[in-house]
This record gives C-alpha cells, structure tokens and sequence, in this order.
C-alpha cells in the first residue's frame, strides 16, 4: 500500500522533444516517472496543458497524493526570468513568455521554481555529482548545443532577472561561422555537434574519412556522437582532428571563465563528451591551462559529470526543495 501522507517533490526537465517529470521522496529516491513527447507546432498553451498531464499521470500510476507534493522545479533549455518564472523564449518550438510558474501552481496548488535545463543538471552534479563540496563548479554541455551553467555558494550564479553563463555563446574566433544567435564565431558555432558534424561531413565526402562516409554518409543529421566515436576508433584521422580542434576552443571558453570567476570543477557533459570522454576531458584540459593567467594554472579539475540522462529533473527538483524551502524559512 502506498503510504498516502508521504511528502515528495516533483521535477520536471521539459527537452527539446521529450519531457520528463520525475517524483523524488526526501531521500532522494525516484517514486514516480512519466515520459511524453512534445511535437514541434504544439503552441504554448498545448504545451503547458502537455507537462501538468505528464506530472499527473506520474502522480496516478504511482498512487501519490498530488497534497502532498512540497514544490515542483521544471528545468527549460532556453532562457528563464528566474523571478517570475517565465519562460522567455524557447525557438525550436516557437514559445515566447511562457508564464509557467503561474499556470502550475494554479493547476497543482504548490510552490514552482522554474530554471534553465543546464543550470538544473550543473546543480545536481554540485548536489550529488562530480562538484560536490566546491565553493565554485561551472558545467559546459556539448551535444547538438552547447549550454553552461555554474553554481557559485551553493547558489545557481544568475543576473537580477534572467538565468545566464550561455557560454556556448562566448565568441571564440573572430569572424567565425555564423551563429543561431545571429552573432559570429561563438563557441556553439565552432564546438557543438552540429558544427563538428558539418566538418565530418565534408571531410568524408572529399575522401578523408572513409569509415565516416561508410557508417553514416555525409548528412549531417546522421553523423551522431556514437558515429563520431566509432570512425575514430575504426582509424578516420581526420574525424579525430576535427574533434580535437573543437575541444581545443571549448577549452578557450573554459579557461577565459576561470580567469574570471575562478571555479574548482568543470565538469563536462552532453552527447559529445559522453561518447568521447578519453578525447574531450584531457584536451580541454590541456587548453583551458594553457589559456589561463600563470596563478590559475591547474588550480580546477576538468571532470566529466558524474550523473547521467536524469541529472536535469534531478537537478530541478533539487533546486525546488532549495530554492522553495529557503522562501520559506525567509518568509517565517
Ligand atoms: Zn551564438
């Protein structure tokens, strides 16, 4: 029998295509899950009604009292006004100014913390993770994007309104290719799978990466992270300079930050650095030391991230029971 006074909280990790909401009790263990996709053409409104029935059917199947869920956090890839919980923009499906901290605590009648996806998955290595017990961790993410976070005193580093350290927008290369931000040069247009995939694909088609062009072709759509790794190993020089060369410019973003903020951890994630963590962890490395000022030198420990697929609901729900309780105690 479930136990029906059992308190819990709820995090929610809205991707790209899929959603996730995941229950956690107070030790941390998962005791509800649902999973939805979400189409692209769903508009905003669809969209919300989309995540308050996920986290229902969670509840349901799982036969929690939707009474005693102490806050929900819900982690967005794009931009947050962190005080009023908006979702400013999120472009791959077209939402503009989602007001959902407002539209779940009305549908769920409990606190809501809304943040950005990559500070909720570089807040749970900072939990739970790879970061744990650093005054300073920041997280750069590398898959189809490239996303940052960093958490500073136990606090997600943020401005007065808006989430921040976007340093997948950090220019790296002067008249650089062009960015989807529509400014040149930035570490997502040089670094991200997108960028190192559409090299690939030019090196397989000129002849250069023969197992590159037999596994996956030259559309970059099919040149995935696990094609990437495996025309490495099977001996394509080519796909692995590439590679290199990219990891090399995340570690100038890498190093530009530690000048400035001076973190302990950076940890590393996402699609490219899990299929590749041997080639990414020590290259950025390498070239975040060699970027720094002399004092900062091997003064942070580049790691990969310690928690996988689940770190970004983890992390929300993590930054819910924070954030919310510390409202709490302010407002008593
Ligand atoms: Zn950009």
């Amino acid at each position: 029998m479930p136990d029906d006074s059992a308190q819990y909280w709820m995090g929610f990790d809205l991707g790209g295509t899929k959603m996730l909401a995941q229950a956690y009790d107070l030790k941390w263990n998962v005791v509800a899950k649902e999973r939805k996709r979400i189409h692209p053409g769903t508009g905003a409104k669809g969209g919300v009604e989309r995540i308050i029935d996920t986290i229902n059917e969670a509840l349901t199947k799982a036969a929690l009292n939707p009474k005693n869920m102490l806050g929900i956090g819900i982690g967005c890839p794009g931009p947050i006004d962190m005080n009023k919980g908006l979702l400013l923009d999120l472009p791959n499906l077209g939402w503009q100014a989602v007001p959902l901290k407002e539209r779940l605590s009305a549908a769920f009648n409990c606190p809501v913390a809304v943040l950005n996806d990559v500070d909720a998955g570089v807040y749970a290595e900072h939990r739970q993770g790879a970061g744990k017990g650093a005054r300073t961790i920041m997280g750069v993410f590398a898959g189809t994007g490239i996303g940052g976070g960093c958490i500073y005193q136990g606090e997600i580093l943020r401005g007065g309104t808006n989430s921040c350290f976007e340093i997948g927008h950090m220019q790296v290369m002067s008249n650089g290719p062009r960015c989807g931000c529509g400014q040149r040069g930035c570490l997502e247009s040089v670094s991200s799978r997108l960028a190192i995939a559409a090299q690939c694909a030019r090196a397989a088609y000129r002849g250069d990466a023969p197992h590159l062009l037999g596994a996956a072709g030259t559309d970059i759509a099919n040149i995935r992270s696990g094609a990437l790794k495996d025309s490495i190993t099977a001996g394509d020089k080519a796909v692995e300079e590439i590679i290199k060369e990219a990891a090399r410019y995340i570690g100038i973003a890498v190093g530009s930050v530690v000048n400035l903020i001076a973190p302990e951890i950076v940890v590393l994630g996402g699609g490219l650095v899990e299929a590749m963590p041997d080639l990414f962890v020590p290259q950025v490395a390498k070239a975040a030391n060699k970027r720094v000022m002399p004092a900062y030198k091997d003064t942070f420990k580049v790691v990969p991230a310690a928690l996988k697929d689940d770190a970004g609901v983890l992390g929300a729900a993590l930054w819910a029971e924070y954030s919310l309780s510390k409202k709490e105690k302010a407002a008593s």
